[in-house]
């Protein structure tokens, strides 16, 4: 059997062996509870603290604004929830609207799914903000949905579906533009830079957010490990309840290990030009991949081109194709690929992103993510173009 092709890292990315071996030589040595005072307990307290500073400074943050969760949904959920609990002690006269937190239809599961719910159970009202056809927001909708009672913006920062790259810094300005006479609170912003830490600058002042989620096993770390950035003064409340760790933000006994091998694997990303670098070398084989599939009849591009586009995907949309045939079929031809996101597989009905890009017929037709990682090579592309072309397209059951 020829070797596989990953084409999914988007859904997770190996384990990267320098990581491995700090955590397990983390392990091995530091397996104290680093909330015990004896020593057993501090040293891995220290250890636990230096990658707290570590992890810090790839996002230009103080140590203490890092709050360790068990993963990016985790974080997400505690932004979102946390900020909405912690607005409910506000005082509010009778009569007054329910507190207003705006996202957009790109969001991940973990974000869209929890303003949904807590929209249907009527804690707060939502605003999802359209997507054009080429899958990005329109900035002057925003401006025109924020109002005096909105708490909260959360928007992703690259897509993990159809690769959009929203511009951050514009919606941080518009929020630190509103008038302080107008929004006695400002709303606080939160960002999902799940898929964008590999390539862009993180750098959360640059971003102008109070709120950053992260998580380690999309960067070539451990799964079960994330973090929330909370900026200092943010107004968040716990949603778990138990002892004082992570600033009792996130009570529990943190996973150590995973600690470790998040803040190493961020470390490996290494500076902004180094992954500037890597992201001109991924476009490349994105922009080969996507100008071959697009001369293939039936399959039309998800998402946007270009610089608005993050370095790593590819989505396509094939018409007349039964989706989980098509996975199948290049799961036999050795290609591990995804439909839209891994969140989602499994499912036939087109994603929440995918309806909002409002294209028509999509029942009868697949959608397809080809994600790239660092090891991706022109063979492989070679090699996948050539098995998408000799799939029969109008394949469907
Ligand atoms: N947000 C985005 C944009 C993601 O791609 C993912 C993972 N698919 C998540 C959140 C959830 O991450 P985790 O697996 O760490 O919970």
């Amino acid at each position: 059997m020829g070797k596989r092709i990953y084409l999914d890292y988007s859904a997770t990315t190996p384990l990267d062996p320098r990581v491995s071996l700090a955590m397990n030589e983390f392990q091995m040595k530091y397996w104290g509870n680093p909330s015990s005072i004896h020593r057993e307990g501090q040293e891995a307290r220290a250890q636990i603290d230096f990658a707290r500073t570590s992890l810090a400074k790839f996002l230009n943050a103080k140590p203490q604004e890092i709050i360790f969760t068990s993963g990016a949904t985790e974080a997400n959920n505690l932004a979102i929830q946390g900020v909405i609990l912690a607005n409910e002690g506000r005082p509010r006269n009778e009569g007054d609207p329910r507190p207003h937190v705006i996202t957009t239809k790109l969001e991940h599961q973990s974000v869209y799914n929890v303003i949904k719910e807590l929209e249907n159970r009527g804690v707060i009202e939502a605003t999802f903000l359209n997507l054009t056809k080429d899958g990005m927001i329109n900035l002057e909708e925003l401006k025109n949905v924020i109002k005096k009672n909105t708490i909260l913006v959360s928007t992703i920062f690259v897509s993990n579906e159809i690769g959009t790259v929203l511009p951050i810094r514009e919606i941080g300005k518009i929020i630190s533009d509103l008038s302080p006479i107008t929004y006695n609170l400002k709303p606080l912003f939160h960002v999902d830079a799940v898929q964008a830490t590999k390539f862009y600058n993180c750098n959360v002042e640059k971003l102008g957010c109070d709120l950053l989620t992260l998580s380690a096993h999309k960067v070539y770390g451990p799964k079960g490990i994330g973090a929330l950035f909370v900026k200092t003064g943010s107004k968040l409340k716990n949603l778990t309840l138990g002892g004082s760790q992570e600033y009792g933000l996130r009570p529990g006994t943190q996973n150590t290990a995973g600690i470790i091998g998040m803040a190493k694997a961020f470390e490996l990303l290494g500076s902004l030009e180094n992954r500037q670098k890597t992201s001109e070398k991924i476009s490349k084989l994105r922009d080969k991949l996507i100008s071959e599939l697009i001369k293939i009849k039936n399959i039309k591009l998800n998402g946007p081109m270009g610089d608005l586009r993050t370095p790593d995907n590819v989505s396509i949309t094939i018409k007349n194709m039964d989706q989980d045939l098509l996975i199948a079929k290049l799961d036999l031809a050795g290609i591990a690929a995804s439909t839209g996101s891994a969140c989602v597989s499994g499912s036939t009905e087109p994603s929440h992103v995918i309806k909002a890009l409002g294209k028509t017929s999509q029942k009868k037709s697949a959608t397809l993510r080809l994600t790239l990682g660092f090891k991706t090579t022109p063979l492989e592309i070679e090699k996948v173009t050539s098995v998408l072309k000799n799939i029969p397209i109008n394949a469907k059951k």
